[in-house]
């Protein structure tokens, strides 16, 4: 295995929420550093030091599993380890602070969106949907 291909591809996968893709992947990466493999560079600026590579290449791909599984566990994809926060895709408006609330509400198209700075969770909006309709 080359730890740095792995790197970035469990990178790509996270960001395309390719959920099965980064679950392999982040597993494969403990598994290298578990038997001591040397880890990827996680940043452009190798005079931070191989420690420094693994530590954060281990707490990522935890990380990265642990969302990744939550996801696939969830039969709607929405993870309950994050906080619920909800944005409307179209309109930028906030939508409610719990998912049941949200479909009770008429939000759809609810999605886990782990690449937004602000919020977790992308959706549309009731008002939205009927200017679509
Ligand atoms: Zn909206």
């Amino acid at each position: 295995m080359d730890p740095q291909i792995t790197w970035h591809s469990m990178l790509a996968a996270w960001t395309r929420g390719d959920w099965l893709e980064v679950i392999d992947l982040a597993e494969a990466l403990l598994e290298w550093l578990d038997k001591d493999g040397f880890p990827p560079k996680t940043v452009a600026a190798p005079e931070l030091g191989a420690q420094w590579h693994r530590v954060v290449t281990g707490a990522a791909a935890k990380f990265a599993l642990a969302h990744a599984t939550a996801v696939l566990e969830h039969p709607d994809g929405v993870p309950t380890i994050v906080a619920f926060t909800l944005t409307c895709a179209h309109c930028n408006s906030e939508g409610p602070t719990t998912y049941t609330l949200a479909k009770r509400n008429g939000w759809k198209g609810i999605q886990y969106s782990p690449t937004e700075m602000s919020e977790n969770f992308l959706g549309v909006c009731p008002t939205c949907q009927a200017e679509d309709d």
